[in-house]
């Protein structure tokens, strides 16, 4: 797990933000002391900063977003994590959720397409005083093999099919989610490995960015 981030004085606005995420039905212990923990004011653009701690998702440059609370809370639940695992994410973004995950497993690995994404991510990470994170710039639709297998994937954009990849990364009962393009909009999948079947699981509606990759949808590269 990550080292503890430095002591501020934005405490009350996330005690407050638990509060909100414990009302929108978020149950899992950990992950509710997660949002308590992780300085989120740190990962969003100076000028929204007193913005930093409502549920909303907000602009991080380059036609990005970091996600609403709620919604990643719902992600991580969705993991059902205890700490010892190792974790993939694909889309850093900010390094928010990367910065969430460490307090809920034991190795997180996360992977950002835009260079300068994952740069302001590691820098963000830093100053939030969280180590242990591997920031890796690329393409995350093919994965990252150097560490797999992992016993939970989450991937934070939306594609036509779960990446192939990722699939064959993902450890024995471990655990997949995903917002997938289905009949218009975008639902929350939870895949899970057994042997050689997957499981899959509807959780939900979702709203993403696309997964731009060679397993995603192509796009310009950054
Ligand atoms: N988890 C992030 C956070 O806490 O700020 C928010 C992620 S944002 C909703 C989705 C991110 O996925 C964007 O930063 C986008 O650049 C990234 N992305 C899209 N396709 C990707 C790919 N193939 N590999 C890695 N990142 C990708």
């Amino acid at each position: 797990m990550g080292s503890r981030p430095l002591a501020d004085t934005y405490g009350g606005y996330r005690a407050r933000l638990v509060e909100t995420l414990r009302a929108k039905g978020i149950r899992d212990l950990a992950v509710l002391r997660a949002f308590g923990e992780i300085p989120r004011h740190l990962f969003i653009p100076e000028a929204l900063v007193r913005r930093a701690y409502d549920d909303t998702s907000l602009p991080i440059g380059n036609q990005q977003t970091i996600s609403a609370p709620s919604t990643q809370a719902r992600y991580l639940e969705a993991l059902a994590l205890n700490g010892t695992e190792r974790v993939l994410e694909i889309g850093t973004g900010s390094g928010y959720q990367a910065a969430l995950l460490t307090y809920l497993c034991r190795r997180v690995v996360t992977v950002e397409r835009i260079a300068v994404l994952a740069s302001g991510a590691r820098t963000a990470l830093e100053r939030a005083g969280i180590d242990g994170v591997l920031v890796v710039t690329g393409d995350g639709s093919i994965g990252y093999r150097s560490d797999a297998p992992y016993e939970g994937i989450v991937v934070a954009a939306a594609g036509p099919e779960v990446p192939e990849p990722l699939l064959e990364q993902l450890a024995e009962g471990g655990r997949l989610v995903m917002p997938l393009e289905r009949g218009g909009g975008q639902a929350l999948v939870r895949i899970t490995r057994a042997g050689d079947s997957l499981r899959e699981e509807t959780l939900g509606n979702a709203q993403f960015v696309p997964l731009i990759g060679r397993h995603g949808h192509t796009g310009e590269p950054s």
